[in-house]
């Protein structure tokens, strides 16, 4: 059995992608609330935070609860986090819960991301770039991250400036990938590929932040995927999967490694994979020489075979 990923995978990528329905996946996606705020990009990182903070589960359950935290939150994002009444950060978004997240631990975000634009006012733009600054190529992504996941937990880099303490469960919400067990981090990674990429649906407002140094957010979807085009054979999902994959994707496109991103993880979530040889929609699908399930097997002769889709 050959190694590696089939020679024919970045052009059936590039296919992949040129014939998404994003129309038709955008709206189950937690970027789709992000994009009114092109034009303001403070808020635009709070509700980027938000969003990406519950982005785990069903993408309707996620949809409904991050509605519902934006309505709290009004029209003004950035106006709420910078007079947030800290006080309330308890109660603010009572009785919201999504999943194992509570409202109390949402209301302790908006709080720390108040003491985060007071001490940085460049934003989590500077944080990120505080942290990746004086590292090289190898190290400067997870440097930032690790710098906006220490943020976020405890308002500013140092952990023990803030005069409040964060409630059970809150620091753990923001993992870095320098802890130990290196986490995939993919929340946080997910935030940034929003803020970073400069092509749509992605929001591009980071300018000071090179795409090229993108890691891919990995979901349970683009796991799976990535294994079965064998960019990858860990069996963990965790940080060294992350860069491994990541540095397959890049050999595909040095400039914009991750952008196949979005269409991967909606190839999953829309249920246009099924994870199992089924002709009957693997036979659409774009990558379908390069997987796994399918690589170097005859395929069924029909109408669907044996022409590449
Ligand atoms: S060929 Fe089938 S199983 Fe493989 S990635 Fe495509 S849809 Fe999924």
């Amino acid at each position: 059995m050959p190694s590696g990923p089939a020679p024919t995978l970045g052009e059936d990528l590039r296919a992949l992608e040129r014939a998404f329905p994003y129309p038709r996946s955008l709206p189950m996606d937690p970027l789709a609330q992000l994009q009114r705020y092109r034009k303001d990009p403070r808020s635009a990182e709070v509700v980027g935070v938000v969003a990406s903070t519950i982005a785990v589960g069903n993408v309707k359950t996620i949809q409904q609860d991050l509605g519902a935290l934006l309505k709290r939150i009004g029209p003004d994002p950035r106006g709420l986090v910078e007079s947030f009444p800290r006080r309330e950060w308890r109660t603010f978004f009572h009785p919201w819960r999504h999943r194992w997240i509570r409202a109390d631990q949402m209301g302790m975000l908006l709080l720390r991301l108040g003491e985060a634009y007071e001490n940085y006012p460049g934003g989590l733009e500077e944080v990120f770039r505080e942290g990746s600054g004086a590292l090289g190529p190898a190290e400067r992504f997870s440097g930032g991250i690790d710098a906006l996941s220490r943020v976020l937990r405890y308002g500013s880099l140092k952990e023990g400036s803030s005069l409040y303490e964060p409630p059970p469960g809150y620091t753990q919400l923001f993992p870095s990938p320098r802890a130990p067990g290196r986490p995939a981090c993919k929340r946080e990674l997910l935030f940034v590929r929003w803020m970073v990429r400069r092509h749509a649906p992605d929001l591009g407002l980071w300018r000071r932040v090179d795409p090229a140094d993108l890691h891919i957010p990995l979901d349970t979807h683009v796991y799976w995927i990535a294994r079965h085009l064998r960019l990858t054979r860990r069996r963990s999902r965790n940080w060294p999967t992350v860069v491994e994959i990541t540095e397959g994707l890049r050999r595909l496109d040095p400039v914009d490694p991750i952008r196949f991103d979005f269409a991967l993880a909606h190839t999953g979530i829309s249920g246009d994979c099924p994870k199992h040889r089924d002709w009957e929609v693997c036979g659409r699908c774009r990558v379908r020489p390069d997987c796994d399930l399918w690589r170097g097997r005859p395929v069924p002769p029909g109408p669907n075979g044996p022409v590449r889709p």
